[in-house]
């Protein structure tokens, strides 16, 4: 027995299911989730002393690697003038002008404590702005794990096949309205038949919870004008793609402008953030500026600040950074595609950015059901190869990859051997 497959069944004695989310649990694909113990850049070190290849990053948040030392160092600092106040400090407000300065279309800015809670926020203060009840989201987007989003939500509802999830009722999931990624006509069809009744339409403006779907042309662009015409809030889920796919996020790098932005994951450095932000017309309806409730006791936590801040500015600082982690995301896009084009089966990569997926399909990717459709058994061989021969990814065909700076082109050489020589026996 190994020490990760002791771990969990002591694990599975006090925590449901032996972990704190679900997709760390490996239901997807089988088998016995890895400990960890520590990581450095771009490797992790699991309890049985075995070393990964970290393609999942913590989910995003360490874009420059693990343990990226000036955000270890500013957190020790900080942890000796205390770890929390429930008070405001200077560093909220340079934390907050920080974002402004980055994002587009951000006057404003309130943190939270977590993605979910950044877009359940959103969502209220969409609804309280506009008068209305209803909301679009897309199947296979993932928004949290409010009430309200849990209908048809990509990754960790995918990846358990739970269909209608108990506990969220009926008069919840009413308001909740639904269309495929990259069906304009059928957001236009909802936005006909619910005419005056829709506050948002909410999207990832690059899918990252079916595995990485790419926008079409046009198809953002489509939405936005919707909403322009009907007076609908446009919110930029950018959890993932803020400060991933450019310092302006998905906005920035796509040129599209959204009423109201949500961010998490690297936005904390690794520390339980997320924020939501807007134009001050919209933000200013916020309590205690207007009467839109949002509240937290460790919003805005000066060990979760710092790290958030020196991460950000750090990205700010050396825009290069982008640069680079293109680069090295085409470099595995283009070691993926050379092993996996000899081998005997249909395979699509999806790539935009630092987020990258690999799908066993005959057809294009571009929505929840072409990636539900694809081989996800094949996937599943193919993670614990993988994982066997020490490259760690996503335990789910429905997540995207994340690249990190600390990924070195040996690194992806590596990986891309480890995929020649051990998984492409298994496709
Ligand atoms: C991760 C994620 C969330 C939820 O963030 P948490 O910090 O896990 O609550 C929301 N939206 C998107 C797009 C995400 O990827």
């Amino acid at each position: 027995m190994t020490k990760s497959e002791e771990l969990f069944e002591r694990a599975k004695k006090s925590i449901p299911g032996g972990v704190n989310s679900p997709v760390r649990a490996f239901k997807s694909v089988g088998g016995t989730p890895i400990f960890m113990e520590r990581a450095k850049g771009a490797y992790m070190y699991d309890a049985d002393g075995m070393k990964y290849i970290d393609y999942i990053n913590s989910w995003g948040p360490m874009i420059l690697g693990h343990a990226y030392e000036p955000v270890v160092k500013a957190i020790q600092d900080k942890a000796l003038q205390s770890t929390s106040f429930g008070a405001p400090t200077e560093l909220e407000i340079e934390m907050a002008e920080l974002i402004v300065s980055m994002a587009p279309n951000v006057d404003m800015v309130r943190m939270v404590s977590s993605g979910t809670e950044a877009c359940m926020s959103a969502l209220r203060l969409a609804r309280g702005y506009t008068g209305r009840n209803k909301f679009i989201k897309f199947e296979g987007c993932y928004h949290g794990h409010a009430d309200a989003f849990l209908v048809k939500a990509g990754s960790g509802v995918a990846t358990f096949n739970i269909q209608t999830v108990p506990g969220v009722t009926a008069g919840v999931s009413m308001d909740t309205l639904t269309a495929p990624y990259n069906d304009l006509a059928a957001v236009q069809q909802l936005a006909d038949e619910h005419k005056g009744e829709i506050a948002a339409i909410i999207i990832e403006p690059v899918a990252g919870n079916m595995g990485c779907i790419i926008p079409e042309p046009g198809f953002l662009e489509g939405l936005r004008t919707i909403c322009d015409k009907e007076g609908i809030v446009f919110i930029f889920d950018e959890v993932m793609t803020g400060f991933r796919l450019a310092a302006g996020g998905a906005q920035e790098r796509l040129g599209i402008n959204a009423d109201l932005v949500t961010y998490g994951k690297v936005i904390g450095g690794g520390m339980p953030v997320g924020a939501f932000g807007g134009k001050k017309e919209i933000m200013q309806h916020i309590a205690p500026l207007g009467n839109v409730s949002q509240a937290g006791t460790l919003s805005g936590n000066p060990i979760a600040m710092i790290a958030g801040y020196t991460m950000l500015t750090t990205l700010k600082e050396n825009q290069s950074i982008y640069k680079e982690l293109e680069d090295k995301t085409a470099y595995l896009y283009k070691g993926l595609d050379a092993v996996l084009s000899v081998a005997n089966t249909p395979y699509v990569i999806n790539r935009f950015g630092s987020m990258i997926s690999v799908h066993f399909s005959d057809k294009p990717v571009n929505n929840f059901a072409s990636a539900a459709a694809a081989n996800n058994t094949l996937f599943n061989k193919l993670f614990h190869a993988m994982l066997d021969n020490g490259v760690y990814l996503p335990p789910s065909a429905f997540e995207t990859w994340f690249i990190s700076t600390a990924l070195s082109m040996k690194d992806i050489d590596e990986t891309v051997d480890i995929l020649r020589e051990f998984g492409i026996g298994n496709l």
